[in-house]
């Protein structure tokens, strides 16, 4: 990392745990007796948007409670350090964002935006209500029923977006954090940077499909191990 220009990260759920915002896939990823794999998807909502409205209200509360962490801290600093960095994340929380992350992707969209659900052709708004003005918020353009802006599972994200993600795995070092490195396309990004010579590292707690695929694998605490990098890379 000292000597190199293009830095790119790719991260998930795991550099928010410390936040306080649940991931998906462990003990406290269940709501109710819900799975996120059933209640993230454009079915769910049309069968039911008022349930799906309910958890994301649910996580647009607890996530409103929550405040960047050691990960977000040094993530943010790299992004401005570095000749090029690019931060790819899969988070909705928007907790790069309140760091003061440079060169932000936010691959799945944003928890605090709204888009109509009817397609009316409203741009996607900020709306970071809590709890929200109304139940369930409606479109201000058709009076319709608004969504989240998010990227939902069966959903195909932005190609502007892909894009991006694309051109900023032509890098010297890869890094993924706290991501169980399972959900694609964001997932084939480390595969795709080592292709181009990048030298990549995963931070996760666990072992995930990706830790065979880097050059090394760092299991802990993305808050600890970034923070430990960080303090080695000051002269
Ligand atoms: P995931 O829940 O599938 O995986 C999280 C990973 O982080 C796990 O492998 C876990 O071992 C690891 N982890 C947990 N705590 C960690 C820590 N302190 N340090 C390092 N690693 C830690 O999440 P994902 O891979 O991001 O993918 C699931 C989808 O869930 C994404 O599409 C994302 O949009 C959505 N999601 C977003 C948020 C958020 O915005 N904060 C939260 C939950 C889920
Ligand atoms: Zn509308």
């Amino acid at each position: 990392m000292r000597g190199a220009k293009r830095l790119t990260i790719l991260t998930g759920a795991g550099v928010s745990a410390a936040s306080g915002v649940p991931t998906f896939r462990g003990p406290q990823g269940l709501w109710r007796t819900y799975r996120p794999e059933d209640l993230a998807t454009p079915d769910a909502f049309a069968r039911d948007p008022h349930l799906v409205w309910e958890w994301y209200a649910w996580r647009r509360d607890q996530i409103a409670a929550c405040q960047p962490n050691a990960a977000h801290e040094v993530i943010a600093q790299w992004s401005r350090g570095f000749e090029r960095c690019r931060v790819l994340t899969q988070n909705v929380d928007d907790l790069h964002v309140r760091a003061g992350t440079d060169g932000l992707i936010r691959l799945h969209g944003s928890i605090w935006e709204l888009a109509c659900w009817g397609d009316c052709g409203a741009a996607p708004w900020r709306d970071e209500a809590v709890p929200l003005r109304a139940f369930p918020p409606s479109c201000p353009q058709c009076g319709g029923l608004a969504r989240p802006a998010v990227v939902w599972f069966g959903e195909s994200l932005a190609q502007s977006d892909l894009d991006a993600a694309f051109d900023a795995c032509a890098c010297e070092v890869f890094l993924t954090v706290g991501t169980s490195a399972v959900v694609y396309p964001a997932a084939g990004r480390v595969h795709h940077a080592r292709r181009h010579g990048a030298f990549t590292a995963e931070i996760n707690l666990d072992p995930t499909p990706a830790s065979s695929a880097v050059d090394v694998a760092l299991h802990g605490a993305a808050e600890t191990i970034l923070s430990d990098i960080a303090r080695r890379l000051t002269p």
